[in-house]
């Protein structure tokens, strides 16, 4: 089944959603196929503090609930559907996943997903206890003990979300200093002192132990003096960051470092323009610096406005 449409949206993020909601209110009638991720990363979070106007609690389900609301509101047409190939070398420019979507713009905002440290006990106990997804499998671990890897705003707010549910939460980080934001850094260290955390610094997990069905332990080296120790625990919640998808982008379009490159040196008249003409990029998936929800709405402004123009220009 073939789908024409002027312009295709890959993405359910906040960069998809609002590309969606710009464009479709400009008269375009854009297509936005969600990826496998419905709604991407914010859907992974318990808490959203920092989207401007939303002092009061906000989860990320429901703010992209309320993107995805507004962007149907406007004409934005959405297919439940995974792009796996693409080809950008000839116009109009073709995208297949399930079915074949082909399109005179693109903006890709695929953003990015979890990384994993890359040990082979890792992949053995992938969901039998190695989750990137507290929110997701938090559940699970109920008066249980876990382990969550990292020192960023995810590490952090995975390990806050955990002390309300775990008996204890162990923080592993390679460092003794952390990157994420000082409030949340404070709120890790009253719970160090008063509630269920325990900081491991400057420590590395060598290896995920357990009977192949569960784990039961980590082992930890030193980072430092090199000594390693075995911590018993049920979970271990890896939170190291991200990376983009750009898989199928590869040999298509220019790359740097996995993120997609975008500059107003492919045109002038575009920031977001990537190196083909008629493709465009916003969010997580081109910008290696800020990654934030409001970042990546503000880039998916921007996309649409360029790509609106670039359609005009046709
Ligand atoms: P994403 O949200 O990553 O969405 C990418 C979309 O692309 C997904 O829908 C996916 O299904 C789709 N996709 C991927 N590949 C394909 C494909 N081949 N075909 C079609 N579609 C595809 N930021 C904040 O500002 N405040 C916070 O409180 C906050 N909390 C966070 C908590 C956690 C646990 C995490 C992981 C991140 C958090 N962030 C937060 C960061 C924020 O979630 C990201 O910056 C933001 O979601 C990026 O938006 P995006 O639209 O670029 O990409
Ligand atoms: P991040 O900021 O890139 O932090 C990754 C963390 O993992 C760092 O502490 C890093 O340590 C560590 N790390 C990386 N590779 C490792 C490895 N192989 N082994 C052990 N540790 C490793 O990633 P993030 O925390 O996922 O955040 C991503 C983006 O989302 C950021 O821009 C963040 O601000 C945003 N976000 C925002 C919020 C919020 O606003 N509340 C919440 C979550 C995420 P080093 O420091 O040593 O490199």
């Amino acid at each position: 089944m073939k789908i024409k449409s002027k312009l295709l949206i890959l993405g359910s993020g906040p960069a998809g959603f609002t590309s969606a909601i710009y464009s479709s209110r400009a008269g375009i009638n854009p297509i936005l196929i969600t990826g496998s991720q419905l709604g991407g990363q914010l859907t992974t979070t318990d808490k959203i503090e920092n989207w401007p106007g939303d002092s009061k609690s906000l989860t990320g389900s429901e703010l992209i609930k309320r993107m995805r609301d507004h962007a149907i509101k406007f004409g934005t047409k959405i297919f439940y559907d995974h792009i796996n190939e693409v080809n950008f070398n000839k116009k109009p420019f073709i995208c297949k996943g399930e079915k074949e979507y082909i399109s005179d713009a693109i903006i890709i905002a695929t953003g990015s997903s979890a990384r994993y440290l890359g040990l082979s006990s890792e992949q053995l106990y992938k969901g039998k206890g190695v989750s990137t997804c507290a929110v997701c499998d938090g559940f699970f671990y109920k008066n249980k003990i876990v382990a969550v890897i990292g020192g960023g705003n995810t590490a952090l707010e995975e390990a806050l979300y955990l002390s309300n549910i775990a008996s204890k939460v162990y923080l592993i980080h390679r460092r003794d200093i952390f990157t994420a934001e000082k409030i949340l850094v404070d709120r890790i260290f009253k719970k160090r002192n008063n509630g269920n955390i325990s900081i491991y610094n400057n420590f590395v997990v060598k290896k995920i132990i357990g009977n192949d069905k569960q784990v039961s332990s980590i082992l930890l080296e030193s980072t430092t003096s090199k000594k390693e120790k075995i911590i018993s625990v049920s979970g271990i919640f890896i939170a190291i960051g991200h990376i983009p998808n750009t898989k199928i982008f590869e040999n298509q379009i220019t790359l740097k470092n996995y993120y997609i490159c975008i500059s107003n040196k492919y045109n002038k008249k575009y920031r977001t323009s990537t190196s083909i003409p008629g493709i465009f990029s916003a969010g997580d998936v081109s910008d290696y610096l800020y990654r934030q929800a409001i970042t990546a709405s503000g880039f998916g402004c921007m996309a649409a406005l360029d790509a609106e123009k670039y359609l005009s220009s046709l």
